[in-house]
């Protein structure tokens, strides 16, 4: 198995508290517990002998992690790698874009679950505008394309589609629906009536806009991208739910204190800090060999449970969404 693309979480802290994610009054970790940048660097750096070519940068909300954009230099300077990329809630994205930008990052995905401000701030406890002010400084400074995520909720923000396949009109942006997944915070709430299965969404757009071509998706694969002739966008469906991808996925992450999850369909992580910190580069390199193996006894492993969802307790801010 080829390993081409890590998803690397620098901080689990958000400023954003959105309610199907993590719970209030969360703890995070103590700064040491944190992976440093040249830990991160070194790690990436291992990976690339293996076909590691493109990286982004999550959380937590990465742009919290201070001097991020030196950790953008130093994955940016690695030649093997193509491709720096950052996910983001866009809260203080106009602040950090062109600092970014100038220090090796390529482009960014933002979160964006409502293009209503009063149910954005329902949803996520933060202020629309600062996010659509990020959206038009990144573009500015060139952090593109860019990509919005949107997490669609039946009986939340279903109503929203078309609403968001407008503003990646109006935007020149790529809008991505996910469905919501029972992990973290999202357990408490999920049930199955909750997902909004995502054909349901490509229906009702392909009745106002026509037909989607479908694209030959690019990126970690995750997602299935349409094309929208009239309006020259493209729109894309994660659907870990009513159509889960694990054939031949090789997506990894790094968490933010050092581990590396397989998969979110499970618990299992798998340590890689103190090898960091303390082992030799042969470590690393048997670390790296091992885990390749266990990444396709996992995938079979789920495959296998019929793509069932191990009860993970950990939220997507500490895993690194
Ligand atoms: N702070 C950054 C952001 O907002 O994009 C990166 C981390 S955030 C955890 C990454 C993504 O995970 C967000 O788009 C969020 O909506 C999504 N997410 C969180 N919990 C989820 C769940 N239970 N199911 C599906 N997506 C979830």
């Amino acid at each position: 198995m080829e390993i081409s693309y890590l998803r690397i979480s620098v901080t689990d802290k958000c400023n954003l508290k959105c309610f199907y994610c993590r719970p209030e009054g969360m703890e995070f970790f103590e700064k040491e517990k944190l992976l440093s940048f040249e830990e991160i660097r070194n790690f990436v750096k291992a990976l690339t002998k293996y076909g590691l070519k493109r990286v982004r940068l999550t959380g937590g909300e990465p742009l919290l992690r201070k001097d991020i954009e030196k950790l953008v230099k130093m994955l940016s300077q690695i030649p093997e790698i193509e491709d720096v990329s950052l996910t983001t809630n866009g809260i203080t994205l106009a602040r950090y874009a062109q600092i970014l930008k100038k220090n090796g990052l390529n482009r960014i995905n933002v979160s964006i679950d409502s293009l209503k401000p009063k149910l954005f701030y329902e949803m996520t406890k933060g202020n629309l505008e600062d996010v659509l002010e990020g959206i038009k400084v990144a573009k500015k400074v060139g952090l593109t394309p860019i990509k919005v995520n949107a997490v669609v909720i039946r009986g939340v923000n279903e109503e929203e589609a078309l609403d968001f396949v407008e503003f990646a009109k109006e935007q020149k942006v790529e809008v991505r629906f996910i469905e919501m997944m029972p992990l973290g915070q999202g357990q408490i709430y999920w049930d199955l009536d909750m997902v909004k299965p995502l054909d349901l969404i490509k229906q009702k757009i392909e009745k106002k806009y026509g037909k989607l071509i479908p694209t030959t998706s690019v990126g970690s694969g995750a997602a299935r991208v349409y094309y929208i002739p009239k309006y020259d966008i493209k729109v894309g469906f994660i659907t870990p739910i009513s159509n889960p991808f694990c054939d031949g996925c090789s997506k990894l992450r790094l968490t933010a204190e050092g581990n590396i999850k397989l998969c979110l369909r499970t618990e299992e992580e798998l340590p890689v800090k103190d090898l960091l910190r303390y082992g030799t580069q042969e470590d690393l390199d048997n670390f790296i060999r091992h885990l390749l193996i266990e990444k396709e006894r996992s995938n079979a492993q789920i495959q296998k449970s019929n793509y069932s969802f191990s009860e993970c307790r950990r939220v997507m801010t500490s895993i690194g969404g």
